[in-house]
């Protein structure tokens, strides 16, 4: 009798820590990024990449889901050839949960910082483009020359990294620098990198995808325009009206471009 009693106990003891080991587990895949948000980077790589708004450099990134400190983005590589398997989890400094030995971007706390400064900041795109880089380097204001940029407001502000740090390689490689970054966005969805690129922002995927190709296309533009004559940019007050209404319909886009860069992996 005695026997079995010891024998019950033993059996409940194992199934007490099976089931520990298993709550354990369930913890660890609790912690996982969440599966549509993870697609929803990989969709954003591919489609800037297609867009031609990142070439080998720049990334996107998303506040996580699930732990608003934390934001996912690539580990370093191109763009154009993000997988799911590639997306890690950075923390609010800017460093990787669990790189497992893999390279991450020199310049992750352009995003750490930026989610850091702005809660309201979902995702965060930051581009070397060429079409941009014009506007970075000669006082020439990025103003939204129609609608489809109005998220370009009174303009965008220029972050001038040698105001911040001197002499550099460019690169938004720590922390500090990143709040100096930051600090140059402050309400904006746009700001200008001088003789670098631009970091664009907004409330989700999408929106920051969108924002990032128009500013491209409003750079193109507004360049062209200049060499009519003069350019009649869209007002403080239409900026604001335009950026509801195009708002609203950023999904139709956003299916066009996944739909252009197909399955992915
Ligand atoms: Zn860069």
């Amino acid at each position: 009798m005695r026997k079995v009693k010891i024998g019950v106990l033993i059996a409940l003891c194992a199934g007490a820590l099976a089931a520990y080991a298993w709550a354990g587990q369930a913890q660890v895949a609790t912690a996982a990024p969440d599966p549509k948000q993870v697609e929803d980077l990989v969709y954003a790589n591919r489609i800037l990449a297609d867009q031609d708004v990142l070439d080998g450099f720049g990334h996107v990134s998303a506040r996580d889901v699930k732990d608003p400190s934390r934001f996912l983005m690539a580990r370093s590589m191109a763009p154009g050839v993000v997988t799911r398997g590639d997306i890690l989890e950075y923390n609010s400094e800017g460093e990787p949960i669990d790189a497992r030995g893999r390279a991450v971007y020199s310049e992750r706390y352009i995003h750490a910082a930026i989610y850091r400064a702005r809660p309201d900041v979902m995702a965060i795109v930051h581009s070397h483009s060429p079409e941009v880089i014009p506007f970075t380097v000669t006082g020439t204001a990025l103003h939204p020359v129609y609608h489809m940029s109005a998220f370009l407001g009174s303009g965008a502000p220029i972050f001038e990294i040698r105001d911040a740090a001197g002499m550099t390689d460019m690169l938004v490689r720590d922390n500090k620098l990143g709040d100096a970054l930051a600090k140059s966005l402050g309400n904006s969805a746009v700001v200008l990198m001088r003789g670098h690129g631009y970091v664009a922002v907004g409330n989700a995927v999408p929106q920051v995808v969108f924002r990032a190709i128009y500013t491209q296309i409003n750079a193109r533009l507004q360049a062209q325009a200049a060499q009519l004559g003069a350019v009649k940019f869209l007002s403080p007050e239409e900026s604001a009206k335009a950026s509801v209404s195009i708002d609203a319909v950023v999904s139709r886009p956003w299916e066009l471009w996944k739909a252009r860069v197909g399955k992915i992996e």
